[in-house]
């Protein structure tokens, strides 16, 4: 990044900017080479600016929540990358409407809404991203998902103009939108939710964190299941039939809580965890004949 550019940034935007920050310190994985620019603005304002910065710039941008699903490569990211999980880190409730930035941690707003009597979001009280990861993948587990609370987003298009999408626009579908591959940054978003008794609310989401304390390797480093489920079945239960479980390559391995699991023991690097992707999924292809689709996100460029 040219000198005056960087200096530029450094006086526009008023949260840090640093210079080829290394991705794995804001990635779940804990793996990942240098963003050339890493960003985290202070509020929406600020993060609006530098979204308007890196445009007249030329400069490509992408917008991260808490690295939660993403496998960022050796390579690091090209251009700018802007942190959202304190610039957009806000909500308010208006009777049974919850409106939220994008930056708000999943998990946490849902034990606030279960505060104010509200149920729907249950199923994020395990899912550690931010409301925008999840909107862009339309996260769920349980049963429930984004898709189900959502009324509309409030986006920055791809010429980065602001619009409002209604549900009809979102496209959701299982761990898929119309928000995703495309160069735009979600803001905010309104979800519908149904009141109920705080009491019952806590504990449904209490089953959802026993049911992940009983099956997945908590207090490691991940990203959660790395496949999505193929119709009709489990990823994880066809993992585990062919044998995924203990595969280990440098300091990527597959957990025995779970298949569809890859843990970073420490050592591992972005090209260990790739290996073990393309080696399970051969396994699950010559066992059972199903391409496995990632579900996890890859970015950034190989080797430096
Ligand atoms: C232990 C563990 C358990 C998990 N369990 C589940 C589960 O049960 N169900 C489930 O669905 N997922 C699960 N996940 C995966 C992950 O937590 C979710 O996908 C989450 O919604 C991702 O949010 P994030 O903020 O971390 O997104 P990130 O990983 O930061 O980003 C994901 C994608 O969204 C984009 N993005 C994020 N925020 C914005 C924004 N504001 N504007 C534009 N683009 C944006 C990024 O560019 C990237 O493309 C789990 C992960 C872990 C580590």
């Amino acid at each position: 990044m040219a000198a005056p550019v960087l200096a530029a940034a450094r006086k526009m935007i008023r949260g840090e900017v640093l210079v080829a920050e290394p991705m794995s310190r804001h990635t779940s994985w804990r793996v990942g080479g240098p963003a050339d620019l890493f960003v985290n603005p202070v509020d929406r304002a600020d993060l609006e600016q530098a979204v308007a910065f890196a445009r007249r710039h030329g400069i490509p941008y992408t917008v991260l929540g808490h690295g939660t699903n993403v496998l960022v490569r050796d390579g690091g990211v090209r251009g700018m990358v802007i942190a959202s999980g304190r610039a957009l880190d806000y909500w308010s409730v208006e009777g049974t409407r919850v409106r939220a930035g994008a930056g708000v941690s999943l998990p946490t707003l849902a034990r606030r809404i279960a505060r104010h009597g509200l149920t729907g979001l249950e199923f994020g009280v395990g899912i550690p991203g931010t409301l925008g990861g999840a909107l862009m993948m339309n996260a769920g587990a349980g049963g429930g998902d984004m898709s189900r609370v959502v009324r509309w987003v409030d986006i920055l298009d791809e010429a980065g103009e602001p619009r409002r999408l209604g549900l009809e626009d979102l496209g959701f579908g299982y761990r898929r939108s119309r928000l995703q591959g495309r160069r735009l940054v979600i803001l905010e978003a309104e979800m519908q939710l149904e009141p109920d008794d705080p009491a019952a609310i806590q504990a449904r989401m209490q089953q959802h964190l026993d049911y992940r304390a009983r099956t997945q390797p908590i207090g490691t480093a991940n990203a959660g299941s790395v496949f999505k489920n193929p119709p009709g079945d489990f990823a994880g239960r066809l993992l585990e039939l062919a044998g995924a479980k203990g595969m280990r390559v440098g300091g990527a391995r597959v957990p025995a809580e779970h298949a569809n699991f890859i843990v970073n023991d420490g050592s591992a690097t972005p090209a260990d965890i790739l290996t073990v992707i393309e080696r399970l999924r051969r396994l699950v292809r010559h066992h059972h004949g199903v391409d496995l689709e990632l579900e996890v996100e890859i970015l950034g460029e190989d080797g430096r």
